[in-house]
């Protein structure tokens, strides 16, 4: 883990990038904005979490760091043993976590409960989009206060753009960094489960209503249909081994939902 902290005191918040190896975007963008050398007005960590798989440009290297926390300090596997230590350093920050995707080309938002420090660090993404995933939780986000940011797909130069965009925006938002920002009212859904399955083709369109009875995923001509409405999430053909991606409702803007 690389780790530097910018600002005076001790940091509340933290920006992690590369949980995933092999999802540079937020390693570009806070590397982009530390080459600035900025003045931040509240010190803020910058945690780049991932060494080993980025040195191999893999997702990880023993197991998915993301599906690894809490971790454990004496764990069998590399990834066991840096979330623990993850979660020592991220224990007490508000967290911006960077991604990238296989599933959908425009940023959005990952949040585990929307409590009111969570809104808040929603509203500071900038994002249209947030998908609360408390249903399925584990990753780093459901064991800090913190959003995630899907920033595009897997290597562009877009996601990398988006990310930087994202950062900017979040550290002005939070009274880090003097620059203007957005603070967005997003459309919220929650995810209600997974599309399980292998080796499926995602035929349908993250964010678009699947009908019930509408095929939304084939494979050699084994249809996967849907028994009720749903908008599909983070759903692709090559994202997940073992399923498809993530069934949701949509609820309304962030401001209509208790
Ligand atoms: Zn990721």
């Amino acid at each position: 883990m690389q780790t530097e902290t910018v600002g005076d005191g001790t940091p509340d918040l933290a920006v992690v990038a590369c949980l995933h190896g092999d999802e540079q975007c937020g390693k570009s963008a806070i590397g982009n904005l530390l080459a600035e050398r900025p003045v931040l007005d509240r010190a803020v960590q910058f945690v780049v979490a991932n060494e080993a798989a980025i040195a191999a440009n893999v997702r990880f290297v023993d197991e998915d760091l993301n599906r690894a926390f809490p971790g454990n300090p004496d764990g069998d596997t590399y990834e066991s043993r840096l979330a623990a230590e993850l979660l020592a350093e991220l224990r007490d920050r508000r967290v911006l976590d960077l991604h990238s995707t296989h599933s959908h080309p425009v940023p959005f938002a990952l949040v585990d409960g929307l409590d009111e420090t969570r809104r808040n660090l929603v509203r500071a993404t900038g994002l249209d989009r947030v998908v609360d995933i408390g249903h399925i939780p584990g990753g780093l986000i459901s064991h800090v206060a913190g959003v995630a940011v899907e920033c595009g797909y897997v290597g562009t130069a877009t996601a990398e753009r988006n990310a930087e965009r994202v950062l900017r925006n979040f550290l002005g938002a939070t009274g880090a960094l003097d620059v203007p920002f957005d603070e967005s009212d997003p459309e919220v859904y929650r995810v209600m489960g997974v599309a399980a399955g292998r080796e499926y083709e995602f035929v349908g369109r993250n964010f678009e209503r699947v009908e019930a009875g509408e095929t939304f995923a084939s494979r050699d001509g084994d249809e996967l249909q849907a028994d009720e409405p749903f908008y599909p999430v983070l759903m692709s053909t090559e994202g997940y081994d073992e399923m498809v991606g993530f069934c949701a409702e949509r609820l309304g803007r962030l401001s209509e939902v208790s």
